[in-house]
């Protein structure tokens, strides 16, 4: 990662609400540039280290945050500003991190695509994002955000038309909910058409990162698409404020399906506790815990890893405790491209002939009495 540009800025944002079609613009206009930089300088001092440790890391790691994340940080989460503020310790060096953990550019065979799995892969449609996470696996593309220019989507399309064994295409970025609408639709209308396609996921974070401009107009628009799955980053139950909320209600009114994403991080959501309130937020909010991620070998992440130990821990305090809809897939994305496993606290104690002995979500013994097998006694 050379040095890039320097820390990027969204001002002046212009959103559709999502009922009335009106225009709501943030609060700085359109010419608050340095402005916000100035007060985001003597807002980050803290979070930074002082203000040259800030301009050190937005050197090598730009920074990019929309009102509404700039807003839930200015109301106090710490959690939120953990997620998103530069921090000096995104510059240490780690021997196990690296700029492209998962071996993307290795496995993308054209432009865009990047094909792991038999009868998937994904389709990556934007370059750009509502705010930068701070361990955002392609980190390494930080700073792009210039648009991606339709033609240079040809070969993705063409590829996953020549693939029939591709059944389901994740459409991400960036962020692919940060199209213009008319622009995404003809993403979808093309994906649309071939025939051996059968589902289209998109991810995003702008349910929170934006939450205005999941419009019901958007919504509706997506809801042509069917099937089409829509998989929410989302961390905190602080992110999961009314905009928010209601963002993901309009998704879920137009009849599609939501699940969630969650990684998980030192300092924001490595307790018992923080998990299962955002379990239960989600479902509450109409979205399936779908995976919790152990975080990525990405540079810039060692201050927000976590022991393996410590997500099994998580994971025993939640199944049973919370409804079995409410908790996700503990897993690790493999690095070099390895793919995803899936992590399980261990509860088979010991087995005796057919009595196998599991310890229950309390920590206790019970025998289960196994049938035979056929080539058995
Ligand atoms: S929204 Fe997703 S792609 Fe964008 S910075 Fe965050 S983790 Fe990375």
């Amino acid at each position: 990662m050379t040095e890039g540009d320097y820390a990027q800025v969204k001002t002046g944002q212009v959103v559709e609400n999502a009922d009335e079609g009106e225009k709501v613009q943030d609060e700085w206009g359109e010419s608050g540039g340095e402005y916000v930089m100035e007060r985001w300088k003597q807002m980050l001092a803290r979070s930074c280290r002082g203000a040259a440790g800030l301009e050190a890391v937005t050197r090598v790691f730009p920074m990019c945050l929309s009102p509404h994340v700039l807003e839930l940080i200015r109301g106090g989460s710490e959690a939120i500003r953990r997620q998103f503020m530069p921090d000096v310790a995104e510059l240490e060096e780690s021997g196990d991190l690296q700029p492209d953990p998962l071996a993307e550019e290795r496995l993308s065979p054209v432009p865009n695509i990047v094909h792991k799995y038999p009868d998937h892969c994904l389709f990556l449609v934007s370059d750009a994002c509502a705010a930068y996470c701070r361990f955002c696996t392609r980190k390494r593309k930080f700073g792009a955000g210039r648009g991606i220019d339709p033609t240079k989507l040809e070969p993705g399309f063409a590829y996953i038309e020549r693939h029939a064994e591709i059944r389901d295409v994740l459409v991400s970025g960036g962020d692919p909910l940060l199209l213009e609408d008319g622009r995404l639709e003809e993403i979808l209308r093309r994906l649309r058409k071939i025939r051996h396609l059968e589902i289209i996921r998109l991810g995003t974070r702008v349910p929170f990162s934006l939450p205005e401009r999941v419009t019901r107009k958007l919504a509706r628009m997506l809801g042509r698409y069917h099937p089409l799955y829509v998989n929410v980053h989302v961390n905190h139950p602080d992110e999961l404020d009314a905009k928010t909320v209601g963002a993901l209600g309009r998704l879920a009114d137009a009849g599609i399906p939501l699940g969630s994403q969650t990684v998980l991080l030192k300092g924001v959501n490595d307790s018992v506790e923080v998990m299962r309130t955002l379990m239960t937020k989600l479902l509450a909010a109409r979205m399936r815990p779908y995976y919790l991620f152990q975080s990525d070998l990405v540079f810039g992440n060692e201050h927000f890893r976590t022991p393996l130990r410590q997500g099994l821990e998580i994971m025993r305090g939640l199944r049973c405790w919370i409804s079995g809809l409410g908790v996700p897939a503990f897993i690790i994305d493999l690095p070099n491209g390895g793919g995803k496993v899936q992590l399980v606290p261990e509860n088979l104690v010991r087995r005796e002939g057919r009595r196998w002995t599991f310890l229950n979500y309390r920590g206790q013994e019970y025998v289960y009495p196994d049938v035979g097998e056929e080539d058995e006694d």
